[in-house]
């Protein structure tokens, strides 16, 4: 669909393609606050879980499932917060994100205000663990599919 950012290409400063498939894909979203912050996007533009059919919402949960085992097991989060919203981009695509309890958003969704810095030394010690997420994510669905 045209002026739809998930239905364009992929632009390198918003993300890493991690795995694509022919329904859906993986990416690595950039943010410096949010190490381990990957998306779950269906290829073709649809906007809601029930525009897919039973078989492709379960493709495509199970995806999240493989993206958010992968996150606690790499990266020993105290939540994962799975979250799809779709207001600014109706394109079915799932956040599944690491959150800490010293993030700058937390307790709050990582949409809330900022509430304080996280430590640069932690921050840098998440993204080195999150750097292990793309082999670990095309494990886990090579032994799946
Ligand atoms: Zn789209």
């Amino acid at each position: 669909m045209k002026n739809c950012v998930f239905c364009a290409e992929l632009k390198p400063e918003e993300g890493q393609l991690i795995w694509r498939g022919d329904d859906c894909r993986i990416i690595t979203v950039n943010d410096a606050d949010l190490p381990g912050f990957c998306r779950v996007i269906w290829n073709h533009h649809a906007s809601e879980m029930t525009d897919l059919t039973y078989s492709e919402r379960e493709h495509l949960m199970n995806l999240v499932f493989v993206v958010e085992d992968t996150i606690r097991q790499v990266m020993k989060p105290t939540k994962v917060n799975l979250a799809s919203l779709g207001n600014m981009v109706p394109h079915i695509h799932w956040h599944v994100i690491p959150r800490f309890t010293d993030d700058v958003f937390f307790p709050g969704s990582v949409w809330s205000s900022r509430i304080r810095e996280t430590p640069i030394s932690m921050l840098a010690d998440r993204q080195k663990a999150a750097e292990e997420l793309p082999n670990a994510i095309r494990s886990l669905i090579s032994k799946l599919y």
